[in-house]
């Protein structure tokens, strides 16, 4: 037997579950579709939980767009349900004539996107704010915070469930083919079953392109290439040495090993870029090393052995290393032309702080 529902969201990361809370809101009967036996377990689990201002990504590119209206609508959406958040501010710092010239860089992108509250501040004004800092220049940043992203996840959950979602978890989709009258998707799990839809929405993170590839009448060509880029962190044990994140200048394919704070006030590094074949969390404790190189251009006194591997996450790139770095890319049936199909790729970061966003554009889409 095949069941009919309005819309299924396949993936129940913090994407997938602000999109199914939209669209439940918007009375719209929606179920969501988990291959694991939680929700939040892929990418959503290991990121940095910074929301971020806006400053990195080009003039009305997607992610300068989404992050700088998802930032707004998260600390507002925070604030109101309760989820864990600081707006501690952070620095991005300059060493050196090159960096100075890409920070500038940085603030003109970032002024161009509209973000707040930005200040260029000399060595002095940096190090008076933060005394542990070696920089030439800084950029302050004062929208930037961190979040309980697991508390953000649960949230979303409850607002989606409290407007009639569906929640099925252990429940990969494996396969799919586009019929005369919706999507149908083909269950697997301890009760196997088959879902027809009038629209979905691939929200699948990293296994996005397997899920899109296993639905028959999706043009394979329609799909970006994908690379899978590591970002290893490393725990500060010890005293923290700053009461704000501190970033470096942005390298190619992340935004440099920079220091964040959790919720707690545990201190981390991270995360680098190791670009990888196939999934793999294991930290590689010699990684290590070059964390030391680079905290010490902006932390001079960061002691020997004060770092221990910590966890790792994997970012789904559209870009490779030796591409300009992507946009996001949220493809609905103008783009592919498949009636009902919405597939998200390449949801790296500023995707957390982007999520409430995201939501709304793809409700955009699968409202046409
Ligand atoms: C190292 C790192 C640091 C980051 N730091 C930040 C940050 O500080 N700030 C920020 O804004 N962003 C950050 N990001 C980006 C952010 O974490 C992601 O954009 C976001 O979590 C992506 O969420 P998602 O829901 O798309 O993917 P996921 O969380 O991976 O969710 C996809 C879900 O789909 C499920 N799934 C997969 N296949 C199937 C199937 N066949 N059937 C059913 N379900 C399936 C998975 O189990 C998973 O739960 C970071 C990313 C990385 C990698």
């Amino acid at each position: 037997m095949t069941d009919d529902i309005d819309v299924a969201v396949i993936g129940a990361g913090v994407v997938g579950l602000a999109v199914a809370r939209q669209l439940a809101r918007q009375g719209r009967a929606v179920a969501i579709l988990e291959a694991e036996g939680a929700v939040g377990t892929g990418i959503s689990s290991r990121s940095s939980e910074v929301i971020h201002a806006g400053l990195y990504y080009p003039r009305d590119s997607l992610k300068a767009k989404l992050c700088v209206a998802g930032r707004r609508l998260l600390y507002a959406y925070a604030a109101e349900r309760g989820v864990a958040h600081r707006k501690i501010g952070k620095l991005v710092v300059a060493n050196g004539e090159g960096d100075l010239r890409l920070l500038a860089e940085v603030e003109a992108k970032a002024r161009a996107n509209g973000v707040e509250g930005l200040e260029r501040i000399d060595a002095q004004t940096a190090r008076a704010m933060e005394p542990k800092l070696r920089c030439d220049g800084a950029l302050l940043s004062p929208e930037t915070g961190i979040l309980d992203s697991h508390g953000l996840m649960l949230a979303l959950l409850a607002d989606a469930e409290a407007a009639g979602a569906l929640l099925a978890l252990k429940s990969p989709v494996q396969r799919g083919r586009v019929a005369e009258t919706g999507i149908e998707l083909d269950i697997g799990g301890a009760d196997p079953s088959t879902l027809r839809a009038k629209w979905v929405i691939n929200a699948a993170g990293l296994s996005a392109w397997s899920v899109a590839r296993a639905i028959a009448g999706v043009p394979t060509a329609s799909l970006p290439p994908r690379y899978l880029c590591k970002g290893n962190y490393f725990q500060l044990s010890g005293k923290m040495p700053f009461s704000r994140l501190v970033y470096p200048v942005p390298g190619h394919a992340g935004l440099g090993v920079h220091f964040t704070l959790d919720l707690a006030g545990q201190g981390r590094f991270g995360p680098d870029t190791e670009w990888i074949e196939r999934v793999d969390y294991a930290v590689d404790e010699r990684r290590g090393e070059s964390f030391y190189g680079a905290i010490r251009d902006y932390w001079p006194d960061l002691p020997d052995g004060a770092l221990r591997p910590g966890h790792a996450g994997i970012r789904p790139k559209i870009s490779g290393p030796d591409d300009p770095a992507a946009d996001f890319r949220i493809d609905g049936p103008k783009d592919h032309g498949v009636p009902g199909w919405v597939a998200l790729y390449g949801i790296e970061s500023p995707g957390l702080t982007s999520c409430l966003a995201i939501a709304d554009h793809v409700a955009g889409l699968a409202g046409e």
